[in-house]
């Protein structure tokens, strides 16, 4: 049961109901303080869009839709300039139009920020792919750092009428799967969601049953599809459910749908994330990772077992159990301060692990002081300190440390700390700690 807290910090709380932050999986509220997460549409919660998610780009989400009947333009994936020539080629002499030049990131929004151009000749084609391959791509999702492009999609062109929404996610209220279709495609959905949610049709779907066609064509009729485009749309929306399931996707978006002035209907653009838990059964699927594409902290941190997050803040956290993790977060701003990530080092963590989990923390720049908060059940605290100490000699830390330690061998843990003669503060309490960390960090000035 999740019991009611009080009010939140205002500076997490504004864009999340208490009720969904409190039902969010750990990791996924870690993300919730991140700007460039996609929020889920159903709930305001980025629930869509996390570390447990692994992402894939447009094209090879294209490659899946198509082995399941969906209609997809056609197109090839580019990596060098080169490439991107003999595509545009090819299909400007099978008898394109012309050909969209497409920069393939793991992020939503390069229409508008520059990564999403129309060619109607080959010089123009090669001129927009050599703009955008290499480029650094920002974007609302992004983050202000962007991302450098390293892969292009041409594809050749529609004749684009109508611009629509299609989408399907998990409702966690329901339970239940939920497929979702919007007249207003082409706009952010969140945005839709937030300004006109009776925009947004919903048809829930029975597990026992499946998305019925009965189903598809409400939604076809929602959409004001024609008579002659119905059809097609029941089995584009069937094909698009088959996808979601047997893929064990958690999220599928398809933004825009379109239909094209001869009725035809075309997933223009194409995002699947998929369930990491179940990525074992899929080891076609968890081949298409591109880790160029992640926070490399992350996937150092992957490495080596340790729950890790990145966060915006300037207070490195270092706790063992993903409800502390959180908690920690929480008192970090309660405090004044704002938490540099999520860590959860787990129940068992090795002094290896402690140190692999030390040197990430450290390594982002932005970190000015380390709060450590372990309560030792299976982690004993001596282990903690003895694994804290080497750590913190071994990689020169200069940063301020502050721990707050609780339970098995706590006395000795706290023994060791004293006796190495290192700088370490220690909080009789989780929030005097918090105090001293969110202190100690305001008075560090770092530079890399
Ligand atoms: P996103 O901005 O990252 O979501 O990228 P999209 O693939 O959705 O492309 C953004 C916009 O570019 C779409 O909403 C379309 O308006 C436009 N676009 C994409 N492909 C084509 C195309 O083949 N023809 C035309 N005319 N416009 C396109
Ligand atoms: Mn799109």
């Amino acid at each position: 049961m999740v019991k009611a807290r009080p009010a939140r910090n205002p500076r997490v709380a504004p864009p999340l109901s208490a009720k969904i932050v409190f039902e969010l999986p750990l990791q996924l509220r870690a993300r919730c303080v991140k700007t460039s997460a996609t929020p889920n549409p159903l709930s305001g919660s980025t629930a869509g869009d996390t570390q447990s998610n692994m992402k894939i780009h447009e094209y090879q989400a294209k490659e899946i839709l198509a082995k399941y009947g969906v209609p997809v333009p056609k197109g090839e994936v580019a990596n060098t300039l080169e490439e991107a020539n003999d595509v545009a080629r090819t299909l400007f002499a099978e008898g394109a139009k012309g050909v969209v030049v497409k920069a393939q990131i793991h992020a939503g929004g390069r229409g508008k920020g520059g990564g999403v151009k129309v060619a109607r000749t080959r010089e123009e084609a090669e001129l927009y792919a050599k703009n955008i391959l290499g480029m650094t791509l920002v974007t609302h999702q992004t983050g202000p750092q962007g991302q450098k492009v390293q892969r292009l999609l041409i594809e050749e062109t529609a004749a684009i009428d109508r611009e629509l929404y299609l989408g399907i996610v998990l409702d966690r209220a329901a339970g239940k799967l939920v497929f979702m279709a919007s007249q207003a495609g082409g706009m952010e959905i969140e945005e839709v969601a937030a300004r006109t949610p009776e925009a947004i049709f919903k048809e829930t779907i029975d597990p026992a049953v499946g998305f019925g066609a009965w189903q598809a064509r409400k939604l076809a009729f929602a959409l004001g599809l024609k008579p002659a485009q119905i059809n097609q749309a029941v089995h584009f929306f069937q094909s698009l459910y088959k996808a979601f399931v047997e893929t064990d996707a958690s999220l599928v978006e398809i933004n825009p749908f379109i239909t094209t002035a001869d009725d035809k209907l075309f997933a223009l653009d194409a995002k699947i994330n998929f369930d990491d838990n179940a990525l074992f059964r899929h080891a076609d699927i968890k081949a298409l990772r591109d880790i160029a594409e992640e926070d490399p902290l992350e996937v150092e941190a992957s490495k080596y077992a340790l729950n890790y997050i990145k966060l915006d803040g300037t207070i490195a956290c270092m706790v063992n159990g993903a409800g502390l993790a959180m908690a920690t977060m929480d008192i970090i701003q309660y405090a004044g301060g704002s938490p540099a990530n999520f860590l959860d080092v787990g129940g068992g963590a090795t002094q290896e692990q402690i140190e692999h989990a030390f040197g990430i923390l450290l390594s982002d720049a932005h970190v000015k002081a380390i709060f450590i908060n372990i309560f030792g059940g299976i982690l004993r605290v001596d282990r903690l300190a003895t694994g804290v100490v080497a750590a913190a000699r071994n990689l020169h830390v200069t940063v301020p440390i502050v721990l707050r330690l609780e339970g098995t061998n706590v006395e000795e843990g706290r023994q060791i700390l004293k006796e190495s003669g290192l700088n370490f503060q220690v909080g009789a309490t989780m929030k005097e700690a918090a105090e001293l960390v969110v202190k100690a960090a305001s008075s560090v000035v770092r530079h890399k």
